[in-house]
């Protein structure tokens, strides 16, 4: 469709970047990413009006995002015409703008692009062997220069390179070492290192992306202070335990990354977590739930580790849901029997159930006013359901 309306308006439109490379491995990707040689905010607002969808326009970079839904939208960037003296250069100029579009990229498996015009409909461009180094699995930058001039794609080449298990081509990793040795990662603002990094953190397999932060000297640049030792070990089993809860078909955490930043921090002085908080500009309920659980998480596995003898059910019961449930998997990870990790599905299992069937909205339903007397009240029958001393009906 996108090829159809380019087609009447007379401009060339192609879909590029990391569509094109997840489509040549046979990875599912959604983000649609067009590239059009002539006026991208138009093309955008034709897109939105065949669909019934909203374009949100920016005109100082010639782009616009048609959005269908939340989770699904199109980014429309213009491929910007450049004007030569001599009319006989046109036909170059319309490849070269492509061509410096993709020359901005980060690597070459990210520089390729597909005409979606119909008489060119399908037509690979790749100016930069893309196809090659995906099909060898590498990690390739486009000029000696790529990591000075754009320190985030240092996170970039880790996350891909670990997520596809491809590997940095040997020359792009020189830059990438001499890059972190003269320190440009200290001059990128927190801002865009932050969004790197959520995308790494957001992935179920950061912990291999992690690793390898450390063994690049990127580590301490993204993480301050953090001794990536001392957590490594939960790290590694990290995206097991995200697995594992969410194959128990429970608490799957609402945002991934948190899972990951908590596990990271879980071991640091408070005083340093705070300061990583704030070095992401992290909400104050987020850099709430980073303390709680660097504050909990060794008092509720040392209970977990008593349980049953010892420990009342509510007792686990109240201490686990104290935690931010973004913990859990961490808490999984350092308990690591078996045997305790059963006891911990079970104990999800308990509080996932045990949802008070009364609660205050119950209580001003039947015309009461909730107040703390009925809160302690609920409480306390909370407490022996917990414990078994009182049967409920459904
Ligand atoms: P993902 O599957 O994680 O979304 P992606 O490749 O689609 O990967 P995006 O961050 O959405 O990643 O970027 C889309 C495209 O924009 C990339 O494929 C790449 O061509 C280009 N790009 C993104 N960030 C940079 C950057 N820092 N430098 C150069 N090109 C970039």
């Amino acid at each position: 469709q996108a090829g159809q309306i380019a087609d009447r308006m007379g401009f060339k439109v192609y879909a590029a970047g990391g569509l094109v490379r997840d489509v040549l491995l046979g990875h599912e990707n959604l983000d649609i990413d067009l590239v059009v040689e002539g006026d991208g905010i138009l093309l955008a607002l034709e897109l939105g009006r065949a669909y019934n969808a909203k374009v949100r326009q920016h005109h100082q970079f010639g782009t616009a995002e048609v959005v269908f839904s939340d989770d699904f939208k199109i980014d429309v960037a213009t491929a910007r015409v450049e004007f030569y003296a001599y009319p006989a250069a046109l036909p170059q100029v319309e490849s070269s703008t492509l061509h410096q579009d993709l020359y901005r990229r980060d690597f070459t498996i990210n520089a390729m692009a597909v005409a979606l015009n119909e008489d060119s409909f399908g037509n690979l461009v790749d100016f930069f062997d893309g196809r090659e180094d995906l099909q060898n699995h590498i990690v390739r930058v486009l000029h000696n220069l790529s990591f000075i001039e754009d320190p985030t794609r240092i996170l970039r080449a880790i996350r891909f390179e670990q997520r596809y298990g491809f590997k940095i081509e040997p020359q792009t990793l020189k830059f990438l070492n001499e890059s972190v040795r003269r320190g440009v990662l200290a001059k990128v603002s927190n801002d865009r290192l932050w969004d790197e990094l959520k995308h790494i953190l957001a992935e179920t397999e950061a912990e291999g992306m992690l690793r390898r932060m450390e063994e690049l000297g990127v580590w301490a640049y993204i993480f301050p202070r953090v001794n990536y030792w001392e957590v490594e070990p939960v790290l590694k089993d990290l995206p097991r335990s995200i697995r594992q809860i969410s194959d128990w078909g429970m608490m799957v955490p609402s945002s991934g990354w948190l899972v990951y930043f908590i596990a990271v921090l879980h071991w640091s002085d408070a005083e340093i977590a705070r300061e990583n908080c704030a070095k992401y500009n992290l909400s104050k309920r987020q850099t709430e739930k980073v303390l709680a659980a660097l504050k909990g998480w060794s008092s509720t596995v040392a209970l977990i580790w008593k349980a049953p003898r010892h420990v009342k059910v509510s007792q686990l019961a109240k201490a686990l849901l104290q935690m931010p449930r973004e913990s859990y998997p961490m808490l999984l990870a350092i308990l690591e029997e078996d045997e305790l990790k059963e006891r911990f599905r079970e104990l999800l299992n308990i509080i996932k159930d045990s949802k008070p069937r009364i609660n205050g909205k119950y209580i001003k339903q039947l015309g009461y006013r909730p107040g703390p007397v009925y809160r302690e009240a609920l409480d306390a029958l909370w407490r022996e359901r917990l414990d078994g001393n009182l049967r409920t009906e459904e």
